[in-house]
C-alpha cells in the first residue's frame, strides 16, 4: 500500500467485492484530499458534521454524492435536506417526522438508513435490535409511512475493539435482524429497495463484507488519521 489518498482508494477497490459500496469518509479532512479522491473516482462521500458538509458540498463538483453518517440533530435536517444522497444514522421516529417536514417542503424525497445499536458502548446511538422488530411486527407499512421518504436499509457500528469474535457477532445481529424482518413482518410488502447493509469501517470492514454488508464507510483507510 502507498502513501497517497489515490494508492489507498485504489488498494480498497481492490478488496472490494462488485456489489459492495465505497463511502469515503472525509470528515475533518480538507477539501484538497476530497478533491484527489474525486479525481480517482470517487463519487460517494461521507461526512458527520452538518456545517462542514455544508460547506464542503457547495465547493465539489456536483455530481458528489453526500452521505450523511453522524449523529443527526433535528434542528439542522432543512440544512442538508437540498442536496443529500442518503442520510445513514437516523436513530429516532422524531427525526425522520422532521426528514419528511422538510423533505415534503424541499419537494424531495430522501433515502435513508435506520441505524441499529449492536456495539457495548452506550455511547453509540440508533434503535434497539427489539426495538426496530417490534416497529415493523405492530406495522409492515411504516416501510412506505413517510411519502417523502424511502427507508433504504439498515446502518450499524460494530463496538471500538480489536475482539474480532465481538465483532462479527456484532454485524450478525445487523445482518439477521434484516433477514428476519424480510422473512417475516415485511414478507407481504415490496422490499427490493429495502436492501443496503451499511457497516464496516477502516478497522473492521472486511469482516463487515463477509457478514454481509453492501455498503462500507471508511474514512483513515483512504485519508490517514484526522487531525
Ligand atoms: C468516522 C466514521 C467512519 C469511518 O471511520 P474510520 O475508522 O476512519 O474508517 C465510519 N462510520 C461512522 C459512523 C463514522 O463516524
Amino acid at each position: 500500500m502507498g502513501n497517497s489518498i489515490s494508492e489507498h482508494l485504489g488498494y480498497i477497490y481492490s478488496t472490494l467485492p462488485q456489489d459492495v459500496k465505497l463511502v469515503a469518509v472525509s470528515k475533518f479532512h480538507p477539501l484538497e484530499a476530497l478533491q484527489e479522491a474525486y479525481n480517482y473516482g470517487q463519487r460517494d462521500f461521507g461526512e458527520s458534521r452538518v456545517q462542514e458538509l455544508v460547506n464542503k458540498h457547495s465547493q465539489m463538483p456536483s455530481d458528489t454524492r453526500w452521505h450523511f453518517i453522524g449523529h443527526l440533530q433535528t434542528n439542522k435536517v432543512k440544512y442538508i435536506l437540498p442536496f443529500i444522497y442518503l442520510i445513514h444514522s437516523v436513530d429516532s421516529i422524531k427525526l425522520l417526522d422532521e426528514i419528511e417536514k422538510q423533505a415534503a417542503k424541499a419537494e424531495r424525497i430522501i433515502n435513508v438508513l435506520l441505524e441499529v445499536h449492536v456495539a457495548q458502548e452506550a455511547s453509540k446511538s440508533g434503535f434497539t435490535i427489539k426495538g426496530l422488530f417490534d416497529l415493523f411486527d405492530n406495522n409492515p407499512n411504516f416501510l412506505f409511512a413517510y411519502p417523502h421518504i424511502r427507508i433504504r436499509g439498515l446502518m450499524g457500528m460494530a463496538s471500538h475493539t480489536e475482539d474480532e469474535e465481538q465483532i462479527q457477532k456484532e454485524f450478525r445481529k445487523i445482518f439477521s435482524l434484516h433477514q428476519r424482518l424480510i422473512a417475516g413482518p415485511l414478507k407481504n410488502i415490496e422490499t427490493e429497495n429495502f436492501r443496503i447493509l451499511s457497516f464496516g469501517m477502516s478497522e473492521d470492514y472486511l469482516i463487515a463484507i463477509k457478514e454481509g454488508a453492501n455498503m462500507v464507510r471508511i474514512g483513515s483507510a483512504i485519508f490517514g488519521e484526522r487531525g
